[in-house]
C-alpha cells in the first residue's frame, strides 16, 4: 500500500472527548471515527486489525471443533418473550417496530436465537456436543457508552454457544472454550488472567471473565473492572464475585447498656465513629437500596462496603441502585418514622426486606441507627434489642489486604479490561425455550449450554491500552494492520525514492504487508506517522544508503540497526513465517 493511497488522515490533536489512550489514538491516528454516540466507523486500518483478530479468533474456534455460522442481527420479540427476558433485560435492548408492527429488537446477544436453532435443529444425543459461534455486529444500548471502542453501543462480538447432553459434556466443552481463548490472547499478543466472576442469580452457574490487566494508577484507566488476586495461589475473581476471609477485628463495643443517645449530624459511620470515639467495626451500617422496584435493607459493619451485584443476586435481581432521599422519607412515613440516610436501623420498618452480611452477625455491644435524626442507639445486641434478619449472606466488597479464601494468605487488587467470558448457561434457556433433544434413554431432555463471548472490537482497543507509548500505538506483529512501513527520507532523492520502491516491491512479492511513505512530506511528518499509526518495523531510506545501508527500527524496542535492505527484507521475511 503506498501511503499516498491509503485512506488515512492522523490528526494533529487529540479527541476532545476521549479519556482513555486507546480511544484517543485510535482516533487521530485516522483507525475509526464516531458516527454517533458509542457507534464509530471503522476506517480501512481498523478494519485490517479486526479482520486479523477475527481471523485468530477463527482458527482457534474452528481448531477446537467449533462451526461459524452467522445469525440475523435484527430478532424478533417472540423469541425473548419465550426466554422471559423481553420484559427484564431493560433499556439497553434496542426495541424497533417493522411496517407491520411487530416488535423486534437490535442483537445484544443470541442465546434466544441459538437455542432456537438447537431447538430446530438437534433431535437426538447423538448429534451432541455441538459448538456454534459468530462473529457479528452487536447492539446494546448502554448506558454510559464510553472509552471509545472498549464500551460502544455498536461493537463486534464473537459469541459461541455449546449445546450438551449433561454437565460432564457441559465441563469438557467449558475446559475447551477455556484453552482456546488462552490460545486467542496469547496470539493476540495480550497478557490476560482468567478469573471467576459473577453468573447472575442463576444458582451453582460458573463463569469466568477473561482480564487484560491495566495496572497503571493514573485516572484515566481504562479498567472497568476491579480483580482480586492472591499473592501465592492461583485464587483470581472479579470484585463482583470475590470472596475473602476477614482480618481480626474489635467486633465487641464499650457500651454494656443499650441506650438511644444524641449523636448530632454524624450521617456518615465516619463522623459517628469519631464522634463516639468508637471504631467503626463495632457500627452496624445501614443501606437502603431498590432492587427491581422493590426496597431492601441491607446491614453491613462499618468498616466494610456493600457489593451492589452480590446483593442484587442474593434477591435474584435484574437492577439495583441506593434509595433516593425522596423514597428513604417515603420508607420512613410508612412506619411512622421520618430518619434521613445516616441514622436508619431495621427496628420498626416495615414493608421492607433486610438483609445481612455475615460481618454483622459476630457484633456484641454494637451501635445501630434507630430511626430518629441525630440519634444512635449504642450498646445494642442481637435477639434482645434488634432482631438479626433471618437473610444473613456475604453482599461485602472485597478489600486489599483481606486473606485469599482459598490459601489464606493476602489478596491484592488490580484493575482489568474484560475482553471476553465464558459462562454456563445449564439450562436457563433450553427449559424456558423447551428445546430439548431425545437422550439415550429415550427420555426428552434440556440442552445444557454454555455461551462464550468475545468483544473483537474491545480486544483491539485493550491491545492498544497495553501496547502504546508518547508516540503512538505499537501495535504486537500478529494484529498490526501492516508489518512494515517503508519511509524514504527525501522525496526529492531519487536513489532514495528507488531504492525504498525496490525494497518495497521485494516486500510485497514476498508477502510482507508493508506500506511505502511516497508522500512529499518532510520527513519528520512521516517519521511522526509511522509511530503513531504504530507499524511493528520501519524501514527509513536515508543518507547511509550510499553504503547501502538503512535503518532498520523495531517500533516495540526503539532498537536502531544499520543494515542492509537485503538483511532488512530477510528479516521480515523470517519474522512473519
Ligand atoms: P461488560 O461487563 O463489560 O458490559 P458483558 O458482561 O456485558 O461485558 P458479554 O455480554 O458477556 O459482556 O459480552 C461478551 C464480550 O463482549 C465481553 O467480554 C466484552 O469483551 C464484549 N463487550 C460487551 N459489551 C461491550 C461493549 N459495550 N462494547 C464493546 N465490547 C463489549
Ligand atoms: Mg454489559
Amino acid at each position: 500500500m503506498r501511503m499516498s493511497n491509503l485512506f488515512v488522515q492522523t490528526l494533529r490533536e487529540f479527541p476532545s472527548d476521549a479519556e482513555v489512550a486507546s480511544h484517543k489514538l485510535l482516533v487521530r491516528a485516522g483507525y475509526i471515527r464516531k458516527l454517533a454516540n458509542g457507534i464509530y466507523n471503522y476506517l480501512p486500518l481498523m478494519w485490517r486489525v479486526l479482520k486479523k483478530i477475527e481471523n485468530i479468533v477463527r482458527e482457534e474456534m474452528d481448531n477446537a471443533g467449533a462451526q461459524e455460522l452467522l445469525m440475523p442481527f435484527v430478532q424478533p420479540a417472540e423469541l425473548w418473550q419465550e426466554s422471559g427476558r423481553w420484559d427484564v433485560y431493560g433499556k439497553e435492548l434496542m426495541r424497533l417496530r417493522d411496517r407491520h408492527d411487530r416488535e423486534m429488537c437490535l442483537g445484544p446477544t443470541h442465546e434466544e436465537v441459538i437455542t432456537s436453532i438447537g431447538r430446530e435443529g438437534i433431535r437426538s444425543y447423538k448429534q451432541l456436543p455441538v459448538n456454534l459461534y459468530q462473529i457479528q455486529s452487536k447492539f446494546r444500548d448502554e448506558i454510559r457508552p464510553r472509552f471509545g471502542l472498549l464500551r460502544g453501543r455498536e461493537f463486534i462480538m464473537k459469541d459461541a454457544y455449546s449445546f450438551d447432553a449433561n454437565e460432564e459434556g457441559l465441563d469438557k466443552s467449558y475446559k475447551i472454550m477455556a484453552e482456546a481463548y488462552k490460545r486467542i490472547f496469547e496470539r493476540c499478543g495480550l497478557e490476560t488472567k482468567m478469573v471467576q466472576s459473577d453468573s447472575g442469580a442463576i444458582g451453582g452457574s460458573v463463569s469466568h471473565e477473561f482480564m487484560v490487566l491495566v495496572n497503571d494508577k493514573s485516572e484515566n484507566n481504562a479498567g472497568e473492572n476491579d480483580v482480586f488476586y492472591c499473592t501465592k495461589c492461583s485464587y483470581s475473581a472479579n470484585s463482583n464475585h470475590a470472596v475473602s476471609v476477614l482480618n481480626e477485628a474489635v467486633t465487641t463495643g464499650k457500651y454494656e447498656k443499650a441506650e438511644i443517645i444524641d449523636t448530632p449530624s454524624t450521617h456518615s459511620i465516619e463522623e459517628l465513629s469519631e464522634f463516639l470515639n468508637v471504631s467503626s467495626t463495632i457500627i452496624c451500617k445501614s443501606l437502603i437500596y431498590v432492587i427491581d422496584g422493590k426496597y431492601v435493607l441491607a446491614l453491613i459493619r462499618g468498616d466494610r462496603t456493600v457489593e451492589e451485584t452480590k446483593l442484587m443476586n442474593a434477591f435474584c435481581g435484574n437492577e439495583i441502585r441506593i434509595a433516593s432521599a425522596g423514597e428513604i422519607e417515603e420508607i420512613m412515613k410508612e412506619s411512622g418514622f421520618n430518619a434521613v440516610a445516616g441514622f436508619i436501623g431495621p427496628k420498626g420498618l416495615k414493608n421492607i426486606e433486610i438483609i445481612a452480611d455475615e460481618t454483622v452477625k459476630d457484633l456484641k455491644n454494637f451501635i445501630i441507627g434507630c430511626n430518629q435524626n441525630d440519634k444512635h442507639m449504642v450498646g445494642a445486641n442481637w435477639g434482645v434489642d434488634v432482631e438479626l434478619p433471618d437473610r444473613i449472606c456475604d453482599i461485602r466488597l472485597v478489600e486489599e489486604n483481606d486473606k485469599c479464601p482459598e490459601c489464606g494468605s493476602s489478596l491484592k487488587v488490580t484493575r482489568g479490561i474484560e475482553v471476553g467470558n465464558i459462562f454456563k448457561l445449564g439450562t436457563k434457556y433450553s427449559k424456558a425455550m423447551n428445546a430439548t433433544f431425545t437422550d439415550k434413554d429415550g427420555k426428552e431432555k434440556p440442552f445444557i449450554m454454555g455461551c462464550y463471548g468475545i468483544g473483537i472490537s474491545r480486544t483491539a482497543a485493550a491491545a492498544v491500552e497495553r501496547h502504546h507509548d508518547e508516540h503512538g500505538i505499537i501495535w504486537p506483529l500478529t494484529i498490526a494492520p501492516y508489518t512494515v512501513i517503508v519511509v524514504p527520507v527525501s522525496d526529492q532523492d531519487v536513489q532514495q525514492m528507488e531504492v525504498a520502491q525496490e525494497i518495497y516491491k521485494k516486500l510485497q512479492n514476498k508477502k510482507v504487508e508493508v506500506i511505502l511513505d511516497d508522500r512529499a512530506e518532510r520527513a519528520g511528518v512521516k517519521l511522526k506517522d509511522a509511530d503513531l499509526i504504530g507499524i511493528p518495523y520501519r524501514i527509513t531510506v536515508g543518507k547511509t544508503i550510499k553504503d547501502n545501508l538503512i535503518e532498520f527500527k523495531t517500533r516495540a524496542t526503539g532498537e536502531i540497526e544499520l543494515i542492509t535492505p537485503e538483511a532488512a527484507i530477510e528479516k521480515l521475511t523470517e519474522n512473519i513465517s
